[in-house]
């Protein structure tokens, strides 16, 4: 159970002269699939940066299951993150990648392996784990990332352009693989892409974002009806 509440959020920069993200106003319900799009430096990445506790928000309230959390440690919300560019370690393998987040929150070994095991299952990487970052497909890598972010089982999945450095054949197929894994995980997702399509095919809600501002929130069909 996670909904999240953006109540008239702003984000300037220490060393910037204007606003980055400018009165966002948004309320995202319980497992909700919900798209961030428009063209790069809208601010899209800003606000969801500001969600996961890895920027400050300037003003504002942002709360989590109706509480505050503007204060919050990025480790204290329940909240997981994929980011465009995976961030995989190189020297580690593909298991202990997976176990990384979860060895710094000490969990069990018997815990961890558990969740690593199940995270690979539903990733179609069971045959990889073994393996070094390197010696893997982008696919295969993306999946990693993915599969790092869920082992933590939390209620909240942040994804921050994760497909962007994909082919066009791969990005489709993960666009459905990504769906897939949403509906099986019932998280609460905030989708962050600057490409149409990607937002058409994914979003339970759209919110389209130009020049730090919200210009319109709706479903797939309301975008489309009414451009
Ligand atoms: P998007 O994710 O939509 O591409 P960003 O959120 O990355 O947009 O950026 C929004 C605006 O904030 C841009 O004008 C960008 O230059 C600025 N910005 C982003 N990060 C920083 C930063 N660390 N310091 C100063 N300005 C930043
Ligand atoms: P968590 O579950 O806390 O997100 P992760 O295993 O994803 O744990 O990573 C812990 C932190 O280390 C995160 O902030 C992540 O962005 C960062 N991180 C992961 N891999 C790298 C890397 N190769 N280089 C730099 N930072 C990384």
């Amino acid at each position: 159970m996670a909904e999240i509440e953006l109540n008239h959020i702003y984000k300037k920069y220490e060393n910037a002269s204007d606003y980055s993200v400018t009165d966002f106003n948004l309320h995202v319900k319980d497992q909700e699939f919900v798209v961030f799009v428009g063209p790069s430096g809208c601010g899209k990445s800003t606000t969801l940066r500001m969600l996961a506790g890895l920027e400050d928000i300037s003003k504002g309230e942002l709360k989590i299951d109706g509480k505050t959390v503007n204060d919050e440690a990025p480790k204290d919300r329940d909240i997981a993150m994929v980011f465009q560019n995976y961030a995989l370690y190189p020297h580690m393998t593909v298991y202990d990648n997976m176990a990384f987040g979860l060895k710094l929150r000490k969990y069990s070994k018997e815990d961890i392996d558990q969740k690593v095991k199940e995270a690979a299952q539903i990733l179609g990487l069971s045959d990889y784990l073994d393996r070094k970052p390197a010696a893997l497909s982008g696919g295969q890598r993306q999946r990693v990332a993915l599969g790092r972010a869920i082992v933590r089982d939390a209620p909240i999945f942040l994804m921050d352009e994760p497909l962007s450095n994909l082919d066009a054949k791969l990005r489709v197929s993960m666009r459905a693989e990504i769906a897939k894994l949403h509906q099986r995980l019932q998280t609460t997702t905030i989708y962050v892409t600057h490409d149409q399509t990607e937002a058409m095919t994914m979003a339970d809600r759209i919110v389209i974002m130009k020049d730090g501002k919200v210009q319109q929130v709706g479903t797939p069909q309301e975008v489309y009806d009414n451009p």
